[in-house]
């Protein structure tokens, strides 16, 4: 079922969307310091774990530069693709860990169905998923909006199973819920 998700072209393709209209909000609300207007200043990514035939779009991280000299702050929007500043695809943070949560050392290095992703990574997954929890301003605001906090253990499945309907209804809720996250301080700011 999780694989099913991360092959499907379609579901990408819609978060692209959605990152889309996050930018131009973003855009539309100008420079949070001066207020002036902004330029487009995206950043160039390689987004790593995805379906095959997403178009070059799929790695620009949208961002902006105010226009104004002397000011220039860099603003970059929310995103539902792309999580902090992994490598990976959120879709494929987020699924990954689910589908290998509790999984043991030695049936890790067996797995063959998400080439890329050793020991290391999961590992590095996990911990992250844990301090965003537990440490930062983002973690005061998410377990206080989740009230009761979800089990930090099972990270990120017990945050999925907070959102009702479908997988694909569940992700996109947990992506919107991490997107904050992504947008940096401004972003923060903003929501
Ligand atoms: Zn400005």
């Amino acid at each position: 079922m999780y694989q099913a998700l991360l092959a499907n072209a379609k579901f990408h393709e819609q978060l692209l969307v959605f990152d889309r209209d996050l930018a131009a909000a973003a855009r539309a609300a100008r420079c949070w310091r001066c207020g002036g207007a902004l330029h487009s200043a995206s950043y160039e990514r390689k987004p790593r774990g995805g379906p095959t035939g997403l178009g070059p779009e799929y790695a620009e991280r949208f961002s902006f530069c105010c226009a104004v000299d002397g000011c220039r702050k860099r603003k970059t929007p929310p995103s539902f693709r792309f999580l902090g500043r992994k490598v990976y695809l959120a879709t494929v943070v987020t699924l990954i860990s689910v589908m290998l949560l509790g999984t043991t050392p030695s049936r890790l290095a067996r797995l063959t169905e998400v080439p890329g992703i050793d020991r290391g990574t999961l590992e590095r997954w996990r911990s992250w998923w844990r301090s965003t929890f537990t440490e930062g301003a983002f973690a005061q605001v998410a377990r206080a909006a989740l009230a009761p906090a979800p089990d930090i253990s099972r990270l990120p499945a017990s945050l999925l199973e907070r959102f009702v309907g479908a997988i694909t209804d569940q992700l996109i809720s947990l992506l919107r819920f991490m997107a904050p996250l992504s947008g940096g301080r401004s972003a923060m700011r903003a929501l």
